[in-house]
């Protein structure tokens, strides 16, 4: 059985810059980790694992050639390999390319469409990006079964349980393999790397694939392949402008105070 763990490299802050002429994320200013709700869905692919062997596991980001650590790191925690697609013409991509690129990519690690032993775990968002559009995007388009906020799974035979966190309480569900599950941060607490793990880390060699091995051209992926357009970023003022009424005894605050409601059509 295959498990791939959809996993994305993030600033580790929530204080994320935007270059506001180009409109981008500036990226570089951080320390970057592993998505936190990606390390729980590689958790669960590893707790998946010690329970059935056959499985394995392969940790697929899609990012610049420095998400090679997180995947390293995915691997000292446990994964059998780790899949990077990193090209310049992945560069500029929304959630739709992203989503994309990475339902090739698992079709072509795959050798052909996802079987019913297959299985695809992310985390219900990234805390930069924070759409959590691209694991339900990855089952349209691979026109599988998605099952979201997930916070418990069972395996049967080409199958899975999944209970959901929904507003009014939990769900259970069942689907048929393969199928995507974006889950929460309440299904488990992610481990620690082992001494073994990071060396096995070290030596990995992690493959990494640019959109001509997954099939795709300049058209499908990149700023080309994005249908989102970023009209105009900017900081929102935070601040709230105070003016001050002093008190006084001929009435005077009063007065500027209600024109200044009469004005803003308050009263
Ligand atoms: C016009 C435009 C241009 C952009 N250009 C760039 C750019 O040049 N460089 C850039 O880095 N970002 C760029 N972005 C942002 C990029 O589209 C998002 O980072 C990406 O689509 C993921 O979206 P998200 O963070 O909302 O993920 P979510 O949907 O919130 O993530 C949910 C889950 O999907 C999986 N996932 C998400 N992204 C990845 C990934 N990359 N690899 C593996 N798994 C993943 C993870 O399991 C994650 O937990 C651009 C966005 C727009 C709109």
């Amino acid at each position: 059985m295959n498990i791939y763990v959809l996993l994305k490299q993030v600033p580790g802050t929530s204080d994320v810059k935007m270059d506001e002429e180009t409109g981008t994320m500036i990226r570089t200013e951080h320390k970057n980790v592993i998505n936190p709700l990606d390390e729980n869905a590689l958790a669960e692919a590893i707790r998946l694992k010690d329970i059935r062997p056959e499985v394995k596991v392969t940790a697929v980001s899609m990012g610049p050639p420095h998400a090679q650590k997180a995947l390293r790191e995915a691997i000292a925690l446990g994964a059998d390999e780790g899949v990077l697609l990193s090209h310049r013409g992945f560069g500029g991509s929304d959630t739709l390319a992203t989503s994309k690129a990475l339902a090739k990519a698992l079709v072509t690690l795959a050798g052909g469409p996802l079987s019913n032993d297959d299985l695809v775990l992310c985390g219900d968002r990234a805390t930069d990006g924070e759409t959590g559009q691209v694991g339900p995007m990855v089952s349209a388009i691979l026109d599988v079964p998605v099952m979201t906020y997930v916070r418990r799974i069972a395996l049967e035979d080409h199958s899975i349980v999944a209970e959901r966190v929904v507003e009014e309480g939990l769900e259970l569900i069942k689907a048929s393999l393969p199928a995507v599950v974006t889950v929460v941060k309440d299904i488990n607490q992610p481990g620690f790397p082992t001494l073994s793990g990071k060396l096995k880390a070290k030596s990995r060699e992690i493959r990494v694939l640019i959109p001509d091995d997954l099939g795709l051209s300049g058209d499908d992926v990149g700023l080309k392949g994005s249908p989102t357009r970023v009209v105009k970023v900017f900081r929102p003022r935070l601040s709230r402008d105070t003016i001050v009424h002093p008190q006084d005894t001929g009435g005077v605050a009063v007065d500027s105070l209600l024109s200044f409601l009469e004005e803003r059509g308050i009263i």
